[in-house]
């Protein structure tokens, strides 16, 4: 294989994607190397159709608001215009709606996630990228603060890849953890993090008819029924609110409602238990949907996704770590590379729909939502190593702040700027990066988020 890059991305989720063409668009020869078979990576692995945070509903002006800008609309603006995602302009928020049940999650962009892998890898291709899928980093060679090369492994293959600068872009701090750069797994203290899901999506739902009963008894989350069925012992799950959303094939609808606790998504024995529970999850939650659940009396199960959806696992310990109290207090940063006006969202790790930041009267923070959370461009770069970036859910904030940080719209902010940074860094140090030149090139590439 050809073995001239200036820069190699691993992670070909949407930080990933948006980071590798926006570098090559700026004349870098770009590696992607992606351990799976496709990009898109949490949204289209684990078929998380529905790309929050890139636009919010504005309740003053009654309008969705753009607040990413740049990759992430122009890859959502041209899924729209191919009939391939679903306008959120087009969406009637003002009463319960089959795209997530309040205004600020109809500013999701339900895509058709197997067309989504197939047109973020037409961009890719045509911004001269050059794409290495099947092949896992699993080790890293290092010196004098500087990752030198990478190992990757395909199928019976050992691939030995370098270049001057790497973005880790893994979602979970991967490249920065073999690095030996600082990290952190979940709660401090006992690593636990944050339920994830396998999602599934069914067919042949009557839309109408859901949406019809949520308006009519004020139930988004259909909490009434399972709360009966909890207590006919029906219902012996641990979570109790549901959650499906229609794709952009009416009638389909994703199902986001199991939430599993303690799944480590950096253990593959914690991630096989988690599979093999997700789909024994899947089937018998169908059956209950069938039974009891307005609109789903018909519904099949179209498709179980087999790659675990993990909302937390690593964070990089950055040069600067997004605080919580700086979150809510809207820190301006003049180094701010991206944002997130997404919500707070991170559920409890041992209450699945609890979420800590949303409703507890004895918590302080409890339902404080902020205006906008800026991305200084230091929380992108671990404190060890002088020619990696990272970007993704696995920014440098703390937890609750990476909650409102991991939606896809940041996701692809931070994936543009560390992309652009990348070909700022010519003496192949990402500190050394003059910060303005960085956030002029991002305005003029229609990034909002750099506010
Ligand atoms: C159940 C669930 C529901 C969610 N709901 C929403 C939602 O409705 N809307 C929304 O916007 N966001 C949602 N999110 C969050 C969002 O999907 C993710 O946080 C986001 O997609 C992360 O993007 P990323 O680029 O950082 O990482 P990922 O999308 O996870 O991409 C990382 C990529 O890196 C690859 N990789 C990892 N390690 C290696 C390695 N060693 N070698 C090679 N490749 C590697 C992986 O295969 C993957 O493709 C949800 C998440 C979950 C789990």
């Amino acid at each position: 294989m050809e073995n001239q890059f200036d820069l190699i991305v691993t992670g070909g989720g949407m930080s990933g994607v948006c980071c590798a063409i926006a570098a090559a668009r700026q004349g870098l020869r770009v590696l992607l190397v992606e351990k799976g078979g496709c990009l898109g990576g949490t949204a289209c692995a684990s078929g998380v159709m529905h790309l929050l945070g890139g636009r919010r509903y504005d309740a003053a002006s009654d309008r969705m608001t753009r607040e990413v800008g740049g990759l992430f609309d122009e890859i959502t603006d041209e899924m729209i215009a191919l009939g391939k995602a679903v306008d959120p302009d087009a969406i009637d928020v003002h009463h319960y709606n089959p795209y997530g049940w309040y205004p600020r999650m109809a500013a999701g962009i339900a895509c058709d996630v197997d067309y989504l892998k197939y047109h973020l890898e037409r961009k890719c291709l045509e911004s001269g990228v050059r794409l290495l899928y099947c092949a896992q980093v699993t080790g890293v060679e290092t010196a004098d603060r500087r990752i030198k090369a990478l190992t990757a492994h395909g199928p019976g293959s050992a691939l030995h890849l370098s270049a001057p600068l790497y973005a880790d872009c893994t979602g979970d701090a991967a490249i920065a953890a073999m690095s030996g750069c600082s990290v952190a797994l979940g709660r401090e203290g006992d690593h636990a993090v944050c339920p994830s899901t396998l999602i599934f999506y069914v067919d042949h739902v009557d839309t109408g008819a859901y949406v019809a009963y949520q308006n009519a008894h004020q139930s988004p989350k259909l909490v009434e029924i399972i709360q009966d069925l909890r207590e006919k012992g029906i219902w012996r799950y641990p979570f109790e609110i549901f959650i499906a959303i229609e794709t952009a094939e009416p009638g389909v609808f994703m199902v986001n409602t199991p939430r599993q606790t303690h799944v480590d998504g950096t253990d593959p024995f914690s991630l096989t238990q988690g599979l093999i529970e997700g789909r024994r999850i899947a089937y018998d939650l169908l059956d209950i949907m069938n039974r009891y659940f307005p609109g789903f009396e018909n519904a099949r199960m179209r498709r179980v996704f087999d790659r675990m959806g993990i909302r937390e696992s690593r964070r990089i310990l950055a040069r600067h770590m997004i605080s919580l109290p700086d979150a809510l207090a809207g820190r301006h940063y003049e180094s701010c590379v991206a944002s997130t006006t997404y919500n707070f969202d991170l559920p409890d790790p041992d209450r699945p729909s609890y979420d800590p930041m949303m409703g507890d009267a004895k918590n302080p923070n409890a339902n404080r939502q902020h205006a906008c959370i800026e991305i200084p461009y230091a929380s992108l770069l671990p404190r060890e190593m002088d020619n990696l970036i990272v970007a993704g859910r696995c920014l440098g904030a703390e937890r609750e702040v990476m909650g409102a940080c991991r939606v896809m719209g940041p996701c692809a902010g931070m994936g543009q700027a560390a992309g652009n940074a990348a070909a700022l860094a010519v003496q192949g140090d990402f500190a050394a990066v003059e910060n303005q030149a960085l956030r002029a090139l991002l305005r003029a590439q229609g990034c909002i988020g750099c506010r």
